[in-house]
């Protein structure tokens, strides 16, 4: 996709209905501070669109950036916030559920993973739950520039490992710093939304 126009068009905060959009989505989920925002800032040519922050836990709204009039990029609410109190957490969680389940536009989920650490408890239920509603989620590895080329193998099986990935699932290593793996993931977005 080339980017002509982005534009965040709606943002759903826990009260709020998700929209009915007659263009295609698709879903970024992820624990808080994996570098979601970042990789929506990189996939959008933008620098500082979707908020970046060394302080996790901030953003609990679902956003909806309008893509050159064609598509949707939903951010979802980071989860798994060690710090925010469990109803918090749960009313994130319901968020992201609801949208998950109700959206009829959403054609594809991405799960981001620090590529550093195994999945957390909450990532594994996250993918679970994913699964078990009929998406094939694509598995991004954030932050590769944190490791050496030579250590990215290892750190990709783990992740899989952990995760019990599905056979076939695609996983792929990504970078805010470097942009290794943005081209795949938009192929992959276009093959998902083009249709
Ligand atoms: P979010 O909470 O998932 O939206 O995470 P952010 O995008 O705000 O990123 C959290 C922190 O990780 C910030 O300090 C980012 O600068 C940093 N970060 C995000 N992506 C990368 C990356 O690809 N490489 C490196 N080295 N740092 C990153």
């Amino acid at each position: 996709m080339v980017i002509k126009n982005v534009n965040l068009e709606t943002v759903c905060g826990i009260t709020s209905t998700i929209p009915e959009n007659d263009r295609f989505e698709v879903a970024f989920a992820g624990k808080s501070n994996v570098g979601k925002s970042s990789l929506i800032n990189a996939l959008m040519n933008r620098k500082a669109l979707a908020r970046t922050s060394a302080q996790p836990g901030k953003t609990q709204t679902i956003n909806f950036y309008n893509i050159n009039d064609a598509m949707y990029l939903v951010d979802l609410p980071g989860y798994g916030y060690a710090n925010a109190n469990i109803e918090i957490k749960a009313k994130w969680g319901k968020m992201i559920e609801n949208y998950l389940h109700t959206s009829k536009k959403l054609n594809g989920v991405f799960l981001l993973i620090d590529i550093r650490h195994d999945p957390s408890e909450n990532d594994q239920l996250m993918y679970e739950w994913m699964v078990s509603q009929g998406f094939a989620p694509i598995i991004i590895a954030t932050k590769a520039d944190k490791l050496k080329r030579s250590q990215l193998p290892a750190h990709l099986k783990a992740i899989e490992e952990v995760l019990n990935v599905e056979p076939g699932t695609i996983i792929i290593p990504f970078s805010a710093e470097t942009k290794q793996g943005r081209e795949e993931i938009w192929e992959l977005i276009d093959s998902l939304v083009l249709v």
